[in-house]
């Protein structure tokens, strides 16, 4: 298979380790040599890529996406046929990989036939890490029904490969939490609280019981370990669902001082998706966003700020996420100029977007840093992110991607 070497670059590993000048080589999929060019001997038959004046880093990691959808008019939604949105993916995924985001973990609304399709090579995307459809209580965050009795999913379900999510009590959680396991889960999604986007409840209300929580998580601990992610925004849910032992929290907006302690205690990550709201703000015209979801969006966009740098200055482990799918692809980089916009050093926001995202999806042996035997997903930027770490998020700043050793984008 061929091998690449990439030379005169600014390497950031991934690790937090101070940036180094050398090389990176890719064998095949995997990182065979990263380090001083002088510890490399070439063999004559690499491609060479010179990333002078650039930086070099790892596969960026986006723990919070919905690849299958892109929040769209209602009428537009209504329009359009249903196997289209396979077809639109496509769009989706491969401005995904352009903005240098070679894995992600689906936060609900993707099935495994895309992500089977992308594993063949039959089409170009992220490593996707499956949660299938989210659970979620009759009337809650994740049921479409509408106030007028319409069901209006923001991505549908209820059809095969995708269950609908709607669960109420231990015992039926426990059932839903089979069946997403059965169409492929890799990861369990569930709605611990109210959202911004769902018309009849609010970031602040509980939803699902530590109780039905605890089953739920009791139910993906039996197979082989698999970790629950929780959409809680509220202070009381948050704290439901760290002591239930959820592994991520999503969102987190009205994180209170307990709640940190307890995510601590726990070693719960926190998964900010700051750019969620600030989108929300800027494309609700175009979109057609409601104006309930404009409300709330306006509602809880400081204290989300707040929170975020509360548990970062704590010590929270943070891993990066945007909810891509409720805006637009593509523009997943952003999140880690908001972090930074909120007290995280420019180097704990790579790290927060590459070592421990592969963290939290339990990855951390195959992708997140540049080292010998890691899968080969690596990012060649021009500029400095350490000066500037806005420059990630301008398209046109990725220069080359490369996932598993394949050059997916070259510019
Ligand atoms: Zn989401």
């Amino acid at each position: 298979m061929t091998k690449t070497i990439i030379e005169n670059g600014s390497i950031i590993d991934g690790t937090g380790s101070e940036p180094i000048q050398g090389i990176v080589v890719t064998d095949g999929d995997k990182i065979a040599y990263v380090g001083d060019a002088s510890g490399y001997t070439k063999s004559g038959d690499e491609t060479v890529i010179d990333a002078a004046g650039k930086t070099v880093l790892p596969g960026f990691i986006d723990t919070h996406i919905h690849m299958m959808f892109e929040y769209a008019p209602l009428e537009k939604r209504l329009t359009t046929p249903f196997s289209y949105m396979y077809y639109q993916a496509m769009k989706y995924m491969k401005a995904t990989l352009d903005a240098g985001v070679t894995s992600v973990r689906d936060a609900l609304g993707t099935d495994l036939g895309v992500k089977r399709a992308i594993d063949d090579g039959l089409i170009n995307g992220p490593r996707v890490q499956l949660s299938i459809n989210a659970l979620t209580i009759t009337g809650g965050h994740g049921d479409g029904m509408q106030i007028n009795g319409d069901v209006l999913d923001i991505s549908p379900s209820g059809y095969r490969g995708m269950p609908n999510g709607i669960a109420d009590g231990v015992d039926e959680v426990r059932k839903k939490t089979r069946e997403m396991l059965r169409a492929g889960a890799e990861v369990i999604k569930v709605h611990a609280t109210g959202g911004v986007m769902s018309p009849t409840d609010h970031p602040e209300f509980t939803q699902y019981s530590f109780e039905e929580l605890s089953a739920i998580v009791e139910e993906a601990r039996f197979r082989k370990g698999v970790k629950v992610m929780a959409h809680a925004q509220g202070a009381e849910g948050i704290k439901n669902a760290v002591r239930a032992g959820v592994h991520s929290i999503e969102h987190g907006i009205y994180i209170d001082e307990e709640a940190i302690e307890l995510m601590k205690e726990h070693g719960t990550y926190l998964v900010p998706t700051l750019l969620a709201p600030v989108s929300v703000l800027e494309t609700a015209d175009e979109v057609g966003m409601p104006q309930s979801a404009v409300e709330k969006a306006k509602e809880v966009i400081e204290a989300h700020k707040e929170s975020f740098a509360r548990a970062y200055k704590a010590g929270v482990k943070i891993a990066m996420g945007t909810d891509a799918g409720v805006f637009k692809h593509g523009t997943n980089l952003r999140e880690l100029g908001l972090m930074v916009d909120d007290g995280m050093t420019p180097m704990d926001a790579i790290v927060a977007s590459t070592k421990v995202a592969a963290e939290c999806m339990g990855w951390e042996d195959k992708v997140g840093t540049l080292e010998e035997g890691k899968l080969a997903d690596v990012v060649i930027v021009d500029g400095n992110p350490l000066e500037d770490v806005y420059v990630l998020a301008d398209q046109g700043n990725i220069r080359v991607v490369i996932k598993g050793g394949q050059f997916v984008k070259q510019l």
